[in-house]
């Protein structure tokens, strides 16, 4: 409530003109409509981001190749600008606007007539509609920012891991050092210490989990994308949701990947992306928090 705090003082300088009604930003719904409208244009970039960064992913040699890799990855995303993959013309802002262009266009390039996939819109409108689930739900608030970040993140990663079975550096490593630094910010829910510890926790079980598959079943069941991917987990959700995110994810891989083998799609060998787990996972928590974290300490409560 600290917005409404500072025009509470307005009353008290009751001899001046009267200021502009900052609580009008309050009344009406300017934040959702502008959650929306900008989740549209990060939706756009999120595209890029799924597009372009699991293109350039052959590992730098040596032990601080992945920074070097990192490097590339992040420039990848801004550099070159947007053109068709196939006759390389440059895409204009005017057929460059989320959901609109693809529409007029035809879902096709203006120059070559290339097909774009309707994934392209599809990712925009989910993106847009996550953003405007967030600010209608949580309000105008710092950590509201935070989680519409967290969001892009977990969108970008789950489709990646899916097309490509990768989750890379590029969106975990930032997303880790921002939600740890997020955890700085008032009215986080979780404190620092928390933050960095529940990373470090995601990390090393992932990594332990990933050492006795590869040990007892010689199994690669979890790659160093999914402990990067529990590290940022951890970092913004804190231990508890953590958990429960992962146990949400785990269940979820379960049924789908038995439900594989009962339909003869997949064997015990077959690698399920866990990284889209995780993401869903991390969404329905993220919205629905409270509700299930209520029912699983009931779980434990008996
Ligand atoms: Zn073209």
């Amino acid at each position: 409530m600290a917005l409404l705090d500072w025009t509470a003082g307005a009353t008290q300088d009751a001899g001046r003109m009267p200021g502009p009604d900052w609580t009008l930003f309050l009344r009406t719904p300017v934040f959702e409509v502008y959650a929306l409208l900008v989740g549209l244009i990060v939706g756009s970039f999120a595209n890029v981001c799924i597009h372009r960064l699991p293109a350039d992913f052959e590992p730098s040699p040596g032990r601080l190749g992945f920074l070097r890799d990192l490097w590339r990855q992040l420039a990848s995303v801004v550099h070159p600008p947007s053109h068709c993959p196939r006759c390389r013309t440059p895409i204009r802002w005017f057929d460059n606007v989320p959901i609109v262009s693809w529409i007029v266009l035809r879902a096709r390039c203006r120059a070559c007539g290339l097909p774009i996939p309707a994934r392209y819109p599809a990712v925009e409108a989910l993106h847009g509609l996550l953003w405007l689930a967030l600010a209608v739900l949580h309000g105008p608030r710092p950590r509201t920012i935070v989680e519409m970040a967290f969001v892009t993140a977990l969108l970008v990663l789950l489709v990646i891991d899916l097309e490509h079975q990768l989750l890379p550096d590029a969106i975990t490593l930032p997303g880790t050092l921002g939600a740890l630094a997020a955890s700085f910010l008032p009215g986080s829910p979780v404190v620092p210490l928390e933050s960095f510890l529940a990373a470090a926790g995601g990390y090393l079980v992932f990594a332990f989990v990933a050492w006795l598959w590869r040990t007892l079943r010689k199994i690669d069941a979890l790659g160093e994308g999914d402990w990067k991917m529990a590290a940022l987990l951890g970092a913004f959700f804190g231990w508890e949701r953590l958990l429960l995110v992962l146990l949400v994810a785990s269940t979820a891989g379960a049924v789908v990947g038995i439900g594989a083998i009962v339909a003869r799609r997949g064997d015990w060998q077959s690698r399920l992306p866990f990284g889209t787990f995780l993401g869903l996972a991390a969404m329905l928590v993220l919205f629905g928090g409270e509700l299930l974290l209520g029912a699983y300490r009931g779980l434990f409560r008996g």
